[in-house]
């Protein structure tokens, strides 16, 4: 739509934010039941995945078959600002996989005319990329194994990185920048929806990463409209989920986050993702390397299609994980209840955390520079986001005394992630909040 106007602009985005209002109508307050039955069932899925297109280091084929081996449902290709649309030839040899890419790619059995080189004078010679049509055409299999076009939307606010998956677009989305962190992500968030407004593409946007370089702070990111998601687990080894003595872990912000967002700005709640980041593909079990199958989300959905992932992820039906695995989530009357999917010889700790209406809601800012205040998540009091309840045990109920704002459950297992994205993680899963 080139000439549009802006004030058909202006109606285009206010739409697509009552679309997505309407789709999310299903609020935390309602009852919870989440639970594979004859029509639901859960779905594992990465949403965040670089290969050769941008900075990762295997070919799109080779990434997606890893995923179907390992298990999971779906997965989306997340290369920084483009998408796997266009004829595209690289170096077969210098390139981020090199010589190992290849030979792994020319023995993984693919048929015959898959690989395609061409010669160059004075160099290695090229090979194609294949499309994500072709990838999808190879791989894909109906209700059994997705892959779905994303893109990383890799935008900046000076020197800070501020990246921004969209799941599910067919239409390359460019970063669109602003005149502050909060404005880089705002923009960004508005063009996802009024692209999803004018094509009907069911398109998810999120906010990676964002202690990566500390870029986005929680009251930046809180006051986000239309922004539901970001990632509170990402298995890059340099993103900095748990923070710092000043920095907020990504845990924490969330706490911050839907605790303004619920009770002082009016906001839907914000769900909180984990994925994998990788771009390395070829080193074993290696703690620098951003490698696949770190973290997850299992979506409780109807139909393996973009449109039922993105429709349940929407509702809060899922959970995301780095290892523990959850038979189901209800919410009923005034019960909270997570029953774990728990293994052998594991112990597993739920600790129910949330805010209570009333709370102390003062803050300090986190550096005594005045410059760098608002560069950090500022400091709360133990009220935002306590832990209200502990339980260890495969089932955990918590009953609510009806003050809460919203409460959340993180499940800890008693088993160190076999390969983390920092030292000292354990297996955990995290349990999307929910409102008395
Ligand atoms: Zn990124
Ligand atoms: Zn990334």
């Amino acid at each position: 739509m080139p000439h549009e106007s802006a004030a058909m602009k202006l109606l285009l985005t206010i739409l697509a934010i009552t679309v997505i209002s309407t789709v999310n109508s299903v609020t935390a307050s309602d009852d919870v039941r989440l639970t594979a039955d004859d029509d639901y069932r859960w779905c594992k899925g990465n949403m965040h995945t670089h290969s050769l297109w941008s900075d990762g280091d295997d070919y799109p084929e080779m990434i997606a078959k890893w995923y179907l081996e390992h298990e999971y449902q779906f997965l989306v290709f997340t290369d920084h600002n483009t998408l796997l649309n266009k004829e595209r030839w690289i170096n077969s040899v210098d390139n981020k996989g090199g010589d190992t890419a290849l030979r792994k790619l020319q023995a993984a059995g693919l048929p015959k005319s898959w690989i395609e080189m061409r010669d160059v004078k004075g160099d290695a010679p090229e090979i194609r990329l294949k499309t994500f049509d072709e990838v999808f055409e190879l791989l894909a299999i109906p209700q059994n194994f997705l892959l779905i076009q994303g893109e990383e939307v890799s935008d900046r606010f000076g020197r800070l990185p501020v990246h921004m998956c969209v799941t599910n677009t067919s239409t390359l989305l460019t970063p669109l920048g602003g005149d502050s962190v909060a404005q880089v992500m705002q923009r960004n968030v508005d063009a996802a929806l009024s692209h999803r407004a004018r094509t009907g593409e069911a398109a998810l946007i999120h906010l990676n990463h964002p202690n990566f370089n500390y870029a986005v702070t929680a009251e930046q990111l809180m006051q986000i409209v239309g922004e539901k998601f970001f990632e509170v687990y990402n298995g890059h080894p340099a993103v900095e989920n748990v923070g710092d003595e000043q920095h907020a872990s990504t845990d924490r912000m969330w706490d911050i986050i839907n605790t303004w967002r619920l009770s002082r700005l009016d906001l839907p709640v914000m769900y909180g993702l984990a994925t994998d980041d990788c771009h390395s593909y070829h080193t074993s079990t290696s703690i620098k390397d951003s490698q696949p199958g770190r973290g997850w989300v299992m979506v409780l959905s109807e139909s393996l299609t973009p449109e039922a992932l993105v429709q349940s992820l929407e509702a809060g039906q899922f959970y995301s994980s780095s290892g523990v695995t959850l038979k189901s989530v209800t919410k009923e009357d005034n019960e909270f209840t997570i029953v774990i999917d728990a293994e052998p010889d594991v112990t597993y700790t739920t600790d129910f955390i949330g805010t209570r209406h009333g709370f102390d809601d003062t803050s300090t800012p986190a550096s005594d520079d005045p410059k760098d205040a608002d560069k950090m998540t500022r400091k709360y009091s133990d009220e935002v986001g306590s832990v209200l309840k502990s339980v260890t045990g495969s089932t955990a109920t918590y009953e609510f005394s009806g003050d809460e704002i919203y409460v959340r459950a993180l499940v800890t297992s008693s088993r160190t992630h076999p390969n983390p994205g920092e030292p000292g993680e354990m297996e955990q899963a995290w349990v999307q909040p929910v409102q008395p």
